[in-house]
């Protein structure tokens, strides 16, 4: 079956991401949010993202202009009936997803293909609550998607080969990587990742160094990027909790549990960039940290 239309569920910074590049590489792109501000930042943010890539020459700006206009915003999941393609990017929360599918499933074609871009939720579980199971898959995109080159697909127990390979053929077509990973808690990526970004936190609770001290030893002493609470604020931590939470719970393991650090800042509404504030506050010209 050939892909030509998407429907993303979720325009936040995955979703966003996510519609641009699927338009970019040529798909008719059905973005829904419930928040009709969430739809108007998300289409400012990827004509912005866009522009910074006409301006390093990546693309040309008739590129640009035919990617913004395969892009539809709708407030309405029933409109994304028609999609041969659903990627749904909503809040990291199992019972959000639960609804979304619930909502979609009455609206959409037979063989259209169903995926999540969960970082740490059972695919399996997830699919087995809709009607296709054999169609639905991890799909998941790193952030900034625009700019991360590996895609993880990841299977449920029951989907089938046909659906791995229409999606590894669209991560083709996107110019990705796909990994493939098992349908275990958090996948590859972030099995790896948040462990040790929530080691980082307990390094900060436990006072063994500051903001500052823990991300210049992890760029400067392990060729990080990023140092691991910067980090942390540009996935978010409400992301990172939640995922710790998954961690936790589906391995039954005491060495994911959560740092009350970050379950702290979670509470006090401090997530990270996308709230001006976590490990750093970012409200004046340059982040300044907050421990
Ligand atoms: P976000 O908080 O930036 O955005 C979530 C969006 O979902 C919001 O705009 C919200 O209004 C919308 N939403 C909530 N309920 C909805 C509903 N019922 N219908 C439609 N939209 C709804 O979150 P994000 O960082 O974009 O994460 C989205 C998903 O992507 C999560 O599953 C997360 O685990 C995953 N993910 C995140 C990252 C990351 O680095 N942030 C990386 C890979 C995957």
């Amino acid at each position: 079956m050939e892909i030509k239309s998407v429907g993303v569920v979720g325009a936040g910074q995955m979703g966003n991401g996510i519609a641009h590049v699927f338009a970019l590489a040529g798909f008719d792109v059905l973005l829904n949010d419930v928040s009709e501000d969430a739809l108007q930042s998300a289409m400012a943010l990827v004509e912005r993202n866009l522009d910074r890539q006409v301006s390093r020459e990546k693309i040309t700006a008739e590129s640009k202009k035919a990617a913004l206009a395969r892009i539809k915003t709708t407030m309405q999941l029933s409109d994304l009936g028609q999609a041969d393609l659903i990627i749904e990017a909503a809040t990291e929360r199992e019972a959000v997803k639960q609804k979304i599918f619930d909502g979609l499933l009455p609206h959409l074609k037979p063989d259209t293909i169903l995926t999540s871009n969960t970082s740490s939720i059972s695919i399996t579980r997830l699919a087995s609550r809709t009607d296709r199971p054999e169609k639905f898959m991890g799909f998941h995109f790193m952030n900034p998607v625009p700019v991360m080159q590996l895609v993880e697909l990841i299977r449920g127990i029951a989907t089938d080969d046909e659906t791995y390979k229409a999606m590894l053929a669209v991560v083709e077509r996107l110019g990705k990587t796909a990994a493939s990973a098992e349908d275990f808690p958090a996948f590859i990526v972030n099995r790896i990742l948040m462990p040790m970004i929530n080691e980082a936190v307990y390094t900060l609770y436990e006072g063994v160094g500051s903001v500052k001290s823990i991300d210049e030893s992890l760029k400067l002493g392990a060729n990080h990027p990023m140092g691991p609470l910067e980090l942390a604020d540009f996935i978010g931590l409400d992301t990172c909790l939640a995922i710790m939470n998954v961690l936790h719970e589906g391995l039954a393991d005491t060495k994911y549990r959560p740092c009350p650090l970050l379950t702290k800042y979670v509470e006090a509404g401090w997530l990270g960039r996308k709230t001006q504030r976590g490990f750093y506050d970012y409200r004046g010209d340059t982040p300044v940290p907050t421990r």
